[in-house]
């Protein structure tokens, strides 16, 4: 024995544990381990070595609005979008979160009025059309703040100072949306776009609203490296944002935003630069449509075989990143269970040990569930034979 010697540094986890044919199988939160598969085939594309030294500092990049950003992760986020253009860059502050979840917090924030603007001013209000993402009601609450306060569904709103949250394509459903109330008092829309890629849907236009969240857990699978950034027009509420995140957490991480630049660049680079090698085996998007199309294809041949569901229709568009035509193959399925005795789905499947969410959680009817798309082969497939099983 060497007394001398240190423990080895622990085995990073590996997220859920592995599953059997008749485990649990838990497709309740969007859990992107889907995209492990390809990652474990770029190699040092998408590798990072940090020495003891580096990324001390609380300081990034001291003259921009967003101080804590990395520089290259400035970059590698706009090089992305003008790949595969979804959204517009020129004109617009990049601002980091610890996930697009901080950011939607810090939006919240920067949108409403400040504390003491006007005696007794109300909470402004924050609304999205149900069926809404789940997290939207829990995370505007969780505080009790005095600044902001949900207010439900979007398209029964009445009022014209709110906070209107579009997310498209829709979590839980995969709906294409648009902003449902006019910004014509003075309401302001937050569009979470972290599914707006090209695995998923269609890129039909680049998108140029005031406030576009993006997150790496949805575009190229990264939830656990929790950056998120949102694409902001006006430099104020960029300061705002900022702000937010300077009282909440001092900043992001800067390791994680060095892990997330070299992943979008090792994303780009399999597009731009096609004479590196094999390149083309490493088109993220290529893979995850591919992916996705033949998930959705096994989870529709279940639902036809069972008899007893039903999903939304497939519809498809023109995709201006592939230039050809392309289905929406949503992150979520949004499920209907038909059986007349069956009045809450989760329930339902959660007796045959599947764990989906509620559509009551999203502002809907129970008769439906939310169930993720992006878990790993192993899982997915035993969902999908278990489900096609059920009458
Ligand atoms: N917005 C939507 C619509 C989501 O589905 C999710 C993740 N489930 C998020 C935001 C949060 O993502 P992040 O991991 O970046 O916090």
């Amino acid at each position: 024995e060497d007394p001398l010697s240190v423990p080895k540094a622990g085995a990073p986890s590996t997220g859920k544990p592995a599953v059997t044919p008749d485990s649990v199988i838990n497709l309740d939160h969007g859990d992107p381990t889907m995209f492990e598969e390809f990652w474990r085939g770029t190699g040092a594309a998408a590798e990072i070595v940090i020495p003891g030294w580096q990324t001390m500092s609380y300081f990034s990049d001291v003259g921009n609005v967003c101080w804590f950003l990395e520089p290259g992760l400035d970059q590698e986020v706009r090089r992305v979008h003008r790949l595969v253009g979804n959204a517009a860059v020129d004109g617009y502050h990049v601002v980091v979160g610890t996930g697009s979840t901080q950011l939607f917090m810090a939006a919240l924030y920067a949108l409403s009025p400040p504390a003491g603007a006007g005696a007794g001013a109300a909470p402004m209000s924050v609304v999205s059309t149900a069926p809404y993402y789940s997290s939207y009601p829990a995370v505007t609450d969780f505080l009790r703040s005095g600044l902001f306060r949900w207010a439900g569904d979007a398209s029964s709103f009445r009022g014209d100072t709110y906070i209107e949250l579009v997310c498209s394509p829709n979590n839980p459903d995969g709906a294409i949306r648009e902003a449902v109330l006019s910004s014509a008092g003075s309401g302001v829309a937050v569009h979470d776009l972290a599914y707006y890629w090209p695995q998923y849907t269609a890129i039909t236009k680049r998108a140029d609203h005031d406030v576009m969240l993006f997150t790496v857990s949805k575009s190229t699978g990264h939830a656990g490296t929790r950056i998120g950034w949102a694409l902001v027009k006006d430099r104020d509420v960029a300061r705002k944002m900022a702000k937010f995140i300077e009282l909440n957490t001092i900043g992001v991480s800067k390791d994680s935003q060095l892990r997330a630049a070299k992943v979008l660049r090792a994303v780009s680079d399999a597009y731009e630069l096609p004479e590196a090698g094999d390149a083309r085996r490493r088109r993220l998007f290529d893979y995850g449509r591919r992916k996705m199309v033949e998930r959705w294809r096994m989870l529709r041949g279940a639902a036809a075989a069972s008899g007893i569901f039903s999903l939304s229709e497939e519809t498809s568009a023109l995709c201006n990143f592939t230039k050809e035509m392309a289905v929406t193959n949503p992150a979520f399925a949004w499920l209907r269970c038909d059986r007349e005795d069956v009045e809450d789905c989760a329930g339902f499947l959660r007796a045959h040990r599947i764990l989906t969410r509620s559509g009551d959680q999203f502002g809907a009817d129970p008769r439906y569930v939310r169930v993720s798309m992006l878990d790993r082969d192993d899982a997915y497939d035993i969902f999908v034979k278990r489900l096609s099983s059920l009458r």
